[in-house]
């Protein structure tokens, strides 16, 4: 039993599960049929048709995502309580209102009448795809973590059941484990889910998916469709890893670049999700990697993909040409999902190491690059050889370049004009303002990003907004030098 779902009675959801490529197995109140809002599209292994389904379903979104933004309030309408391994989320459905025995699905093309059934569909697929795709995360990571274990233990002189054991030992005095230290995750299915308190499925202007602080999370129904049609939970599973606080808590979060990093394993699963693996512009430095390391040119296939714009109407496709280069594409992909997944477990052996090295170059995309340069070969000029010796005919011009590279190397960052760290700033400003407490306290107090949100995330509101405080006004324990028993104190206990 891995979900439970608390509406309309107790009902159990068992999931069937397929390596690869899913077909769809609909909850049984579907009654054999998808929910009503993936109706006219299909799950198909044949990918040029799931490509022209992805630009079908990017053009549906504009029914039920035309707004700019929703003016509505997210948690009106219908909702629903699920149980994944333990954590109750609350899910809201604010698109749909049930008025008698009528469940009404409003978008901008107006209100279509469904019968309860019909949304007891809605609601248990909902489900159904989140488990999977926590289930599947989990799949994927636990190679990670094996492999992290491996490297660190080989590192270090100790058996991976020796490291495993250290990653779980506690350490009293701080409150926390050797786990939370050495951030090398070990992982519980739970961990993609047990940080996430509400979900919404809703309009969000376009096709659009999204995590606040690994709390909240939303999908709009175009991301639905996208999943289904590809047969495996590429969107559910990419924000499910920002979701998970072992792999994208902060701090090691804020200094590289997560989402690629909840990219590398989601956006290439096979058969190739083409519409992604081209366009989505978080695989930018995999197209980057391909290039150097593979002489697989993306933009260059991409450029063939269209013959000629029909004026206002979409562009003519090239389905001949995309025929002919599928299988190299399939290869080039199932190539990059392994190298993330070497690189994934290299970074994690040390995160705090790698960041480190995303930092000093100003570069949150560095540790991906220096890992694949140590995992392969270029081969961007016709071959290896051929690339060797450009690259040694050359060594005064590569020389001078990595000169002035260097140079900034090591030169702190100003926290005006970092972009990222902007940005984790104004996620902590909403917090805060949320919790009652003013942009300017915040400021004033400067680095406040000491503070690790995951123990936020999961703690009572009350005892946060206590933390914070205190944390402010430096009263409490947060007026004691550092490296005094923090968290051993009677007012803070963290969960
Ligand atoms: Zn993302």
């Amino acid at each position: 039993m891995k979900a439970r779902m608390l509406i309309g009675g107790l009902m159990v959801i068992f999931l069937v599960f397929f390596a690869g490529n899913v077909s769809a197995e609909w909850p049984k109140v579907c009654e054999g049929q998808p929910p009503h809002y993936l109706r006219g599209f299909t799950q198909t292994n044949d990918q040029i048709d799931a490509f022209k389904q992805m630009q079908l379903n990017f053009a549906a979104s504009r029914s039920d995502s035309s707004l700019l933004r929703a003016r509505w309030a997210s948690n009106i309408g219908e909702s629903a309580t699920f149980i994944f391994y333990g954590h109750t989320v609350s899910i809201y459905f604010p698109m749909y209102q049930r008025l008698g025995n009528v469940v009404y699905y409003y978008t901008a093309a107006g209100a279509t009448p469904l019968t309860v059934e019909e949304f007891e569909c809605v609601k248990e697929d909902f489900g159904q795809w989140i488990q999977q795709a926590i289930d599947a995360n989990y799949d994927d990571h636990r190679r990670i973590t094996d492999l992290a274990v491996e490297s660190f233990a080989a590192g270090n002189n100790m058996t991976p059941d020796a490291v495993r054991k250290l990653i779980a030992r506690p350490i009293p005095e701080y409150g926390t484990n050797y786990g939370d230290v050495l951030k090398i995750p070990l992982l519980e299915p739970a961990d993609f889910i047990k940080g996430v308190k509400h979900i919404y499925f809703t309009s969000m202007s376009s096709c659009n998916a999204w995590v606040y602080l690994q709390t909240i999370v939303a999908f709009s129904p175009c991301t639905r469709r996208w999943d289904y049609i590809m047969g495996y939970p590429t969107v559910a599973k990419h924000e499910l890893i920002h979701a998970n606080a072992k792999l994208q808590g902060f701090p090691i979060g804020w200094y590289s670049n997560m989402e690629l990093f909840a990219a590398l394993l989601p956006f290439l699963e096979q058969p190739t999700d083409l519409e992604t693996f081209f366009y989505h512009g978080y695989l930018s430095k995999p197209w980057e990697a391909l290039e150097v390391f593979g002489s697989f040119d993306v933009a260059k296939i991409r450029k063939e993909f269209f013959r000629y714009d029909v004026w206002g109407g979409g562009s003519a496709m090239n389905r001949e040409v995309i025929a002919e280069y599928l299988s190299e594409i399939n290869k080039a992909a199932e190539w990059l999902r392994e190298s993330g997944l070497k690189v994934l477990a290299k970074f994690y052996t040390d995160p705090h190491f790698w960041v480190a090295v995303n930092d000093m170059s100003h570069d949150d995309d560095m540790a991906y690059m220096v890992i694949m340069a140590g995992l392969y070969e270029p081969t961007a000029l016709g071959g290896h050889d051929n690339t060797v010796r450009f690259i040694l005919k050359h060594s005064d011009q590569s020389k001078s370049i990595a000169d002035g590279a260097w140079s900034r190397v090591g030169k702190s960052r100003s926290l005006m004009f970092d972009e990222r760290r902007q940005k984790a700033l104004e996620e902590l400003v909403r917090f805060a303002d949320a919790l009652g407490i003013s942009k300017e306290e915040l400021i004033r107090k400067g680095r406040a990003y000491g503070f690790r949100s995951e123990h936020l995330e999961n703690m009572d509101l009350d005892l946060a907004r206590e933390i914070l405080r205190s944390f402010l006004s430096g009263d409490g324990v947060f007026g004691k030098p550092i490296g005094s028993k923090l968290l051993q104190e009677k007012e803070v206990r963290l969960p």
